[in-house]
């Protein structure tokens, strides 16, 4: 599938209802449209959105069960959306969304920015590997310290993708439950000598546990140098929250901007815009809608 070059791409092939209705179903019904009950591929158009099984007759609804479902903008405003979300370098957000799209009212501006965050969340993304960092970092949020899990790829003198979780405890549970939904099977966690870490070998990883040298030992509570992949991960982390949302983020739902945040991050050096898109797109296509 071809993905769009640019801003001017995008608005030339998505720009009617009827080619984001395409590029929908093309993304929902891979090998083309697939009737629910009796599997049968030729339909008829009822309405723009409703196309019924010519063999059965059974009606199935585009944007039923997807991100976009009962949404009163147009398709075409949701796109360019996406594409300006992808652009927002420092994190979006309902003010400039509302501003730049002249959306009439800051909730649903507010309500469109949640959705085009869970969009963030790739159905295809694939989990880290190799020798990966993982700490625990602070963020302090309206109602004090949250704990957040941090996990990055090591790779040369760098990191290469990472993962956000916000955790209720550091207990054992808590962190071997980030690291299996993280990490793949088999690769080398490299943390601290933090008492949650241990038992991870038990479930199929390898382990190293760093430890400060003597000439440490005066320095307070986490020093960086010990695992500094994730210590500039959970800098920049706490400058973007801080600058962004000014730390007034609720606590439950600090997760969606940890989600934006790993996004951005994981996608620094990405050159295709388009592929990034498409994949925003699958994931709204893929997720439940949003009541
Ligand atoms: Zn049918």
């Amino acid at each position: 599938m071809e993905y769009p070059k640019d801003y001017r791409d995008l608005i030339k092939r998505f720009g009617t209802q009827d080619a984001c209705i395409d590029y929908i179903a093309s993304i929902r019904w891979k090998d083309g449209f697939t009737c629910s009950s009796c599997a049968g591929h030729n339909f008829w158009r009822l309405k723009r959105l409703s196309w019924i099984c010519s063999n059965c007759e059974t009606e199935s609804r585009v944007l039923a069960g997807t991100l976009f479902q009962d949404t009163k903008l147009p398709l075409t405003l949701w796109f360019q959306m996406i594409w300006w979300f992808m652009g927002q370098k420092n994190g979006a957000s309902a003010l400039s969304l509302q501003q730049n799209f002249g959306i009439g009212s800051y909730r649903t501006s507010w309500s469109t920015l949640k959705k085009l965050r869970l969009c963030t969340v790739l159905p295809t993304r694939s989990q880290l590997t190799g020798d990966v960092e993982v700490d625990q970092a602070f963020l302090g949020g309206v109602n004090g310290k949250e704990i957040i899990l941090i996990a990055a790829e090591k790779r040369g003198a760098g990191s290469s993708r990472i993962r956000l979780k916000h955790a209720k405890s550091e207990t054992a549970k808590e962190v071997q439950g980030f690291i299996l939904d993280a990490v793949e099977l088999g690769s080398n966690i490299i943390s601290d000598r933090h008492k949650s870490y241990p038992t991870i070998v038990e479930k199929g990883y390898t382990r190293e546990a760093m430890k400060k040298p003597y000439s440490w030992e005066n320095v307070d509570g986490d020093d960086d140098r010990l695992l500094p992949r994730v210590g500039r991960v959970a800098a920049h982390m706490k400058r973007w929250y801080l600058g962004t949302y000014h730390g007034g983020v609720k606590i439950t739902e600090v997760q969606p901007y940890l989600d934006e945040f790993v996004f951005r991050y994981n996608r620094r050096t990405s050159k295709s815009r388009g592929l990034v898109f498409h994949r925003m797109v699958e994931a709204a296509v893929k997720s439940k809608p949003l009541i």
